[in-house]
């Protein structure tokens, strides 16, 4: 086995197979490395470490525990916890914003959170999100009791706030504290999570509700009280989500099933396997032609598709490559449009190209299980392909290109490229791009102006200026 610094590289299985699962209950557990073979990206041995010690403490405190009923019984009943008291278990409860991308990479960076801060994790999934993942924690769950106290009521709860939580005394905390890392509202929170202050203030809270859209991962790099911990469990700073996100997002046997499916009928057999992801964002008043030229000019330029030839050319020999494009979109039309191109017109270099969409949807809807579980199928589809072209901005698409270990070709805003060789550019790492940077440093005085000062690791995204990402 390799071996980088003390670390050795460990193979994919040992990141998500643990020892107390039941096989049949998760084939995607067993089966996903024969699907994403040839990945280089390899987690290291302390990282299994520390998955397997969480899994204990998930095991110890995690619902259905004895520890799990005293510690939640008598916080219900005391508003405060004294900073001096040793509590035995902590929590962490995510709940959801969003769509499903926003919901995974910030379900991740929340994992990660939990795992450095010996909380346990649990998730607030509606009936929306029933059955898309398999549990990720052996013997136990991470799906909230439904008689979690005050649940349903999580706005009432006392707000962290600026390094404070609003009816703190000296020397107490609050028992249940609720953060808000959501894109908008809770900017002025995201931008200091990585000071210490911050980390220290919520360390003494016993149960954090979070609700978050956010990829915010990368302020855990930025910290010095993680730093030097989470360095140890990555050795490769770009491969956070693809290793967080293979170990947490398993999909369940009926994801699996659809997946599976459209693989072994459409992209099996092709000798490239292209993913296009086209999320056209409602408020975007671009004709449909405008994207349509804007992905023929990125995948004809970089030679991801070949070019066309007129309809009546002679025939080519047939030593060419056979194609399939996985279109994911809300519309029907981008696949369509590229279908009947391949199909009424001749390529170029004798390649056969073949466009398959499984579904379009045509809005995103909210509360509607088949909807999340179709939006699922197509991110991880996205993920084993061999070449992916994705939308700017989107986490649809980031949950993608980290799955799938690819450094996607994004595109430029939809429908903007008026000059034809800048439809889209190659992105440097597959990570998702956080889209709230921190601005001041955390003495709170002076504007950073180099990011990667906080880490060498960090840059600004390629696709949002303001946001940064780890590479
Ligand atoms: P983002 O808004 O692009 O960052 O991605 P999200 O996943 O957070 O939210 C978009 C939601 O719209 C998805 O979760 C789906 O519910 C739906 N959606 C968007 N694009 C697609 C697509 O290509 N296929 C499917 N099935 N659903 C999509």
């Amino acid at each position: 086995k390799p071996v980088t610094g003390q670390h050795k590289l460990v193979d994919n299985d040992e990141l998500v197979v643990a020892s107390g699962f039941v096989k049949e209950s998760c084939i995607s557990r067993y089966q996903y490395s024969s699907y994403h073979k040839n990945k280089p990206y390899k987690p290291s041995s302390y990282l299994i470490t520390k998955l397997r010690s969480y899994e204990k403490l998930h095991t110890r405190c995690g619902p259905q525990s004895l520890h799990y009923r005293k510690t939640i019984r008598k916080l219900s009943r005391i508003n405060h916890v004294k900073d001096s008291d040793t509590i035995p278990c902590k929590y962490l409860v995510w709940t959801p914003a969003n769509g499903l991308g926003n919901r995974m990479v910030s379900m991740a960076s929340a994992f990660l959170y939990s795992v450095l801060e010996n909380r346990v994790f649990l998730v607030e999934f509606e009936a929306e999100m029933d059955c898309l993942f398999c549990e990720p924690f052996p013997n136990s769950t991470w799906l909230l009791p439904k008689n979690f106290p005050h649940k349903n009521h999580w706005s009432q709860l006392p707000a962290f706030r600026k390094n404070r939580v609003n009816s703190e005394e000296d020397g107490f905390s609050p028992s249940f504290v609720h953060l808000d890392l959501q894109h908008g509202h809770g900017d002025h929170n995201l931008r200091q999570f990585h000071c210490n202050e911050t980390l220290f203030t919520l360390g003494k809270i016993p149960v954090l509700i979070l609700i978050s859209d956010q990829y915010f991962a990368p302020y855990l790099f930025m910290s010095s009280t993680f730093k030097q911990e989470i360095n140890k469990m990555f050795h490769e700073k770009a491969a956070v989500f693809h290793h967080l996100g293979h170990y947490l997002f398993n999909p369940s046997n009926e994801a699996w099933g659809l997946i599976t499916r459209f693989y072994e009928a459409y992209l099996a057999n092709a000798d490239e396997k292209i993913g296009l992801q086209i999320r056209v964002y409602p408020h975007q008043k671009v004709p449909s032609q405008n994207i349509m030229s804007q992905i023929l000019s990125c995948t004809l330029t970089h030679n991801i598709l070949p070019s066309l030839d007129s309809p009546n050319s002679p025939l080519r020999n047939t030593t060419s490559k056979s194609k399939a494009v996985l279109v994911a979109s809300l519309s029907p039309d981008f696949a369509e449009g590229l279908k009947s191109l391949y199909w009424t017109r001749p390529t170029m270099n004798g390649d056969v190209i073949g466009v398959y969409q499984p579904s379009h949807e045509e809005y995103q809807k909210f509360g509607d299980n088949m909807h999340n579980m179709k939006a699922w199928a197509e991110i991880y589809l996205l993920s084993l392909c061999d070449v992916l072209v994705t939308s700017p901005v989107s986490t649809f698409g980031y949950v993608a290109q980290s799955l799938g270990g690819l450094k996607p070709w994004i595109m430029v805003r939809l429908g903007n490229n008026e000059h034809p060789n800048s439809a889209c550019k190659r992105g440097f790492s597959m990570e998702p791009c956080l889209h709230v940077a921190p601005q001041y440093d955390c003495k709170g005085g002076s504007k950073i102006t180099n990011i990667s000062k906080l880490n060498p690791h960090l840059s600004a995204c390629e696709d949002v200026w303001w946001g940064v990402k780890l590479n």
